[in-house]
């Protein structure tokens, strides 16, 4: 038995080209990877307008969802808010409660697209529009499916929406472990933050993890953890400032189920940032965490 994975087309929007910053098409090559490997994808619905606002404000949610948001809130963003960049916001956030819920049904799952840490109560920011993790975790804690819940934020970017969204939620525990020199400048905190020097190598990232798992158990004790697995603290993303090999991405993977195994918890892994023009290279690491949380 493999545990589930989510998918949906419409993750790859279209109408953002292929030249763009922000890597498209990254999406449709991960889940081309799980499919040739045998895996079947779940299909997620786009989350509902009511619980797009248990993590985001009204008014940010109606403009977005009705397209009048202004240019400035787009630029912020990164993208042109067309009608496809909208869906795929709202099928990413489905996709991660998709998931959440497989995840605490069968022990772990994983979302071929999430990890939208940037996007904040009011405002979307560095790609991203709606806080899939952050709406999630609101939406389990309100529906009662979990008392406690953790985010594990290893994307080489501070967590800096997340930790927004979920300050002061009871029951919700974040850790970021980030670039400390990199975007975003303003770190909000999280409740564990770990800011790492640039250009760390694998060794000193795995010394650094570890006892961050074990303190972020200890004080978050969780029912489910949201994975956030973004692969830009790689050598060679554009966009990283870290020098982690395959290797040392494969290692994390490995540290972060096995801890989350160990422990009984379910883990619900998400795909976060990665920003290398080689489309083929940053899917087979994004791979790296989908095959290590849904292998049986
Ligand atoms: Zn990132």
């Amino acid at each position: 038995m493999t545990y589930p994975i989510v998918y949906h087309r419409g993750y790859d929007a279209q109408s953002v080209a292929d030249g763009h910053r922000f890597p498209m098409r990254k999406y449709s090559r991960v889940a081309g990877l799980m499919e040739a490997r045998g895996a079947t994808l779940v299909t997620p619905e786009p989350v509902s307008r009511e619980r797009l606002r248990l993590g985001h404000e009204r008014g940010y949610v109606d403009a977005v969802l009705e397209g009048r948001l202004d240019a400035r809130a787009e630029k912020k963003i990164g993208f042109r808010l067309t009608r496809d960049v909208v869906n795929r916001s709202r099928l990413a956030v489905g996709g991660t409660c998709l998931a959440a819920e497989l995840a605490l049904e069968q022990g772990a799952a994983a979302n071929l697209a999430g990890g939208s840490h940037h996007a904040a109560p009011g405002e979307g920011a560095g790609f991203c529009v709606f806080n899939d993790v952050g709406v999630a975790t609101n939406w389990l804690l309100a529906t009662g499916r979990v008392s406690r819940l953790g985010v594990i934020d290893l994307d080489v970017h501070h967590g800096d929406g997340t930790a927004l969204i979920l300050a002061g939620v009871e029951g919700a525990f974040t850790l970021s472990l980030h670039a400390e020199k990199n975007w975003p400048r303003a770190k909000p905190p999280s409740d564990m933050d770990i800011g790492l020097a640039d250009g760390t190598e694998d060794r000193a990232y795995l010394a650094a993890l570890q006892p961050a798992l074990e303190a972020f158990f200890d004080r978050a004790r969780p029912e489910l953890v949201f994975y956030n697995a973004g692969v830009d603290p790689h050598r060679e993303d554009r966009l990283g400032r870290l020098s982690l090999s395959d290797a040392g991405l494969a290692a994390r993977e490995e540290h972060v189920v096995s801890a989350c195994r160990a422990r009984g918890v379910p883990v619900c892994g998400v795909l976060g940032g990665g920003y290398d023009r080689d489309a083929e290279a940053l899917a087979r690491r994004h791979a790296l965490m989908v095959e290590r949380v849904t292998a049986p």
